[in-house]
């Protein structure tokens, strides 16, 4: 794809978060990986008022390039595609759910096998640092040791996928995956799966959806 056609695809994926309902307004923020650097959308711009010249280039080296100034939370995009090689887009939104569990400074236990599509028997909260800061940046990148999904204290939620499609797709399934957790945390305290059968699932989502 073109530079220009992937900008479409950023700027379109934004749009579909919102659409999806797993964020609301300018808040959070959507990259793919081109380049030396990402594509991401511009800070403080409703998606629909936005064409795709406002989608930023910024280069692993923090240069940028584009008409507008990046999303405030560049870092952290900047810091997973250095850290992370199969990252290949990424999705923050600041979804209801999520937010809730992340309020509460809350991880998500093994409470349902879906746990593990984010890549081991919990999901992590980053701990809490002010937004657009190196700090949370770190933060996030921590939280994100051998999974490709966590919240974000005070704040939200940060998803990885291979390209667009995937991380937004990710990024529901999380979502969803926080209202189930956030619903059953209403009738009690969960029973949790165990290492044991969580190390099977995660053999099994190893070549989950092939179709070769
Ligand atoms: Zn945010």
């Amino acid at each position: 794809m073109t530079e220009q056609e992937l900008k479409t695809v950023v700027l379109a994926t934004a749009r579909a978060m919102n659409a999806a309902g797993i964020n609301r307004g300018a808040a959070g923020n959507v990259s793919t990986r081109h380049e030396d650097g990402f594509l991401i959308t511009p800070t403080g711009m409703g998606y629909d008022a936005c064409v795709a010249d406002d989608v930023v280039f910024v280069g692993l080296d923090g240069r940028v390039a584009g008409r507008r100034n990046p999303s405030s939370e560049w870092r952290f995009h900047r810091d997973i595609y250095a850290t992370r090689p199969q990252a290949g887009a990424i999705v923050h939104a600041h979804s209801p759910f999520a937010v809730s569990l992340a309020c509460m400074n809350c991880e998500i236990p093994p409470f349902h096998y879906m746990v593990a599509r984010f890549g081991g028997n919990d999901v992590r909260c980053a701990e809490y640092a002010t937004f657009g800061s190196q700090a949370l940046s770190d933060a996030v990148l921590n939280a994100l040791i051998g999974r490709s999904a966590c919240l974000m204290a005070h704040h939200g939620m940060v998803v990885f996928g291979g390209d667009l499609p995937e991380a937004l797709a990710l990024a529901v399934e999380f979502e969803t995956l926080c209202e189930q957790y956030w619903r059953v945390r209403q009738i009690g305290d969960p029973q949790l799966l165990d290492d044991e059968e969580m190390a099977r699932v995660l053999e099994k989502f190893a070549s989950y959806g092939r179709q070769d």
